[in-house]
């Protein structure tokens, strides 16, 4: 099976497995880091704070706090920090081509009683700077807006966004997860409160993720559960140990590997696209001169694209995120871009990762192109 959905989830790195190891069996360093009372405790408490110090390194931070993935680093940074801020005001601005797990926490807050302003993207997917200064108001308490996204790749010109927000008393949120590891990301260089990613798009383990908090972010955001007090009280829970373990491995080899990695990707981009492109009647869905390398949505008129998945073999690939497949609209991404029916209903999302090669590549596109090909047989096409 080609494997082209590396931005639903990565493998673990071989190297991020014998780390996590190191800390699961009777012979390993499993006591619970909160146990400082003995050696072993102490000695996993070590581990995990080496693995925040490498986690926070890879986007120019000294800490973050961990949790059980972005999901929930989403959720504890748009209604943790909103519900903090309710007393200053109730106005929250976010995008509508974000993940769920930052539209549907603006959703709940409106339940709450906030006001959500949710602003369009243009048709590259970009939010223009515009659009967010004309929507801050006095009251504007949060404002979030991811950095690279999941379905077309298109960055954010997020320090813009965020200095606008920042400029106007607003807390600023962005959600990091497709980007970190795509691309070069340097919190400092961003100028947010808050970022957001996960350890498994970046070749570690699923179920662990952190948040970086801005050091002096007054208030912090309200916890969402309520327990031991770890990670500060923000995010209490008996801290899994071998999962931020292989979280950091997983950051370090980025740190290192990265950038000659990114290339490649490119490159392998690039190709698969001329590839499809070659089909006839195409369009790339997502400003290509502004997404991470390795993430390509790619329209084929005349075609449904869940029709067409159904009929692929051998290669893996989506329509749209991984975590709202079957949604009969199409996806919200692209329909919040305002593309034209066919290039919603005919996407693909392809996505690229460490262990693509361009032979690969070669076979996806040839089979995706042959069935593009039957499906439009004997039909006119209008788009
Ligand atoms: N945000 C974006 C942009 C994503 O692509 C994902 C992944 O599905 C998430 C958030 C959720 O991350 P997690 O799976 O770690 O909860």
């Amino acid at each position: 099976m080609i494997y082209l959905d590396y931005a639903a989830t990565t493998p673990a790195d071989p190297r991020v497995v014998r780390a996590m190891q190191a800390h699961l069996g009777p012979d390993g360093l499993f006591a619970n880091p909160s146990a400082t009372s003995h050696a072993p405790g102490r000695q996993a408490a070590e581990a995990v704070e080496r693995a925040r110090a490498r986690v926070a390194a890879l986007i120019g931070a000294r800490e973050v706090l961990f949790t059980s993935g972005a999901t929930e680093a989403n959720n504890l940074a748009v209604l943790g920090m909103a519900r903090a801020l309710r007393r200053r005001g109730r106005h929250v601005v976010t995008c509508a081509s974000e993940h769920p797990s930052v539209l549907d926490a603006c959703r709940a807050l409106d339940r709450e009683g906030f006001e959500v302003t949710v602003l369009a993207p243009d048709e590259g997917g970009r939010l223009a700077p515009e659009r967010l200064r004309e929507a801050l108001r006095p009251d504007t308490v949060l404002v979030s807006v991811m950095l690279a996204n999941n379905e077309t790749g298109v960055v954010q010109d997020v320090a813009a966004l965020a200095e606008l927000a920042r400029g106007r008393g607003a807390v600023f949120h962005t959600d990091a997860v497709q980007a970190v590891g795509r691309m070069p990301v340097r919190v400092g260089d961003l100028g947010v409160d808050l970022l957001s990613f996960t350890a498994h798009k970046l070749y570690g383990p699923k179920g662990v993720g952190a948040l970086w908090i801005r050091d002096g972010l007054d208030p912090l955001p309200e916890p969402l559960m309520h327990g031991g007090g770890q990670e500060r009280g923000l995010r209490p829970g008996t801290l899994p140990t071998h999962q931020i373990v292989g979280f950091a491995e997983a950051c370090r080899i980025a740190a290192e590997e990265g950038p000659a990695e990114w290339a490649r990707l490119a490159e392998l981009t690039a190709r698969l696209e001329a590839r499809l492109a070659a089909a006839g009647m195409t369009a790339r869905n997502g400003d290509p001169a502004r997404a991470v390398p390795g993430i390509l949505n790619m329209a084929f008129c005349g075609v449904d694209a869940d029709v067409l998945l159904s009929l692929l073999e051998g290669v893996a690939c989506a329509s749209g995120a991984a975590c709202h497949a079957g949604d009969v609209r199409g996806s919200h991404v692209l329909r919040a871009m305002g593309l034209a029916q066919w290039r919603v209903r005919g996407a693909l999302r392809l996505s690229l990762g460490r262990y693509t090669t361009a032979e690969e590549v070669e076979e996806a596109a040839a089979r995706i192109t042959a069935l593009v090909a039957r499906l439009r047989a004997g039909r006119r096409l209008a788009c």
